[in-house]
């Protein structure tokens, strides 16, 4: 079965644009997969956590074949190969991927929950995914509809 599935990129440590081209290109070659569409990149303040640098994030949709949780753990592959350490919760990252949401899969295990459960909070997932065009429902309303309730994170839409 063909599911649309959108993937939040994101990265505050070494060339981050080059991570997250190389991470784009990796999504792009899984198997039984096709990259559908790319968002402009942006650039924001770190959440939480320790004091680090600003972030680049983008986001992308797919159409797949892979069970959701293949998908997840391809994603954590694309990870573990872009030399992404995970020593401190919250901390700097070369290179994160968050599955926000395969079509209309719902679920809450806690090794994928479905869709993301704090994509609507995050300035950093919504304006990508808002490039996307997307009809995506998160929590309950569309994408755009989460835009003014994150108005106070800073966040920049880099140009092309
Ligand atoms: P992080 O280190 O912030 O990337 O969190 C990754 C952890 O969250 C992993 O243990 C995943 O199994 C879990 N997880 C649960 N739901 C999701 C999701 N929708 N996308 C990515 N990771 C998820």
């Amino acid at each position: 079965m063909t599911r649309r599935a959108w993937i939040a990129l994101g990265s505050n440590l070494g060339d981050s644009a080059a991570l997250l081209n190389l991470a784009l290109n990796a999504i792009a070659k899984l198997p039984q997969t096709q990259l559908q569409a790319v968002s402009a990149r942006y650039r924001t303040a770190p959440i939480g956590g320790p004091e680090q640098g600003d972030f680049l994030n983008s986001a992308c949709r797919i159409d797949t074949n892979l069970a959701p949780l293949d998908l997840l753990h391809a994603l954590q592959r694309i990870e573990l190969d872009a030399g992404r350490e995970r020593h401190e919760h919250w901390g700097p990252r070369t290179l994160d991927l968050d599955l926000i949401a395969v079509d209309n899969v719902a679920q809450t295990d806690p090794e994928l929950t479905l869709p993301h459960p704090r994509a609507h909070q995050r300035a950093f997932v919504l304006y990508p995914l808002a490039d996307l065009n997307t009809d995506l429902m998160l929590a309950g309303r569309p994408v755009i509809d989460w835009l003014d309730s994150v108005a106070d994170q800073a966040i920049e839409r880099l140009a092309d």
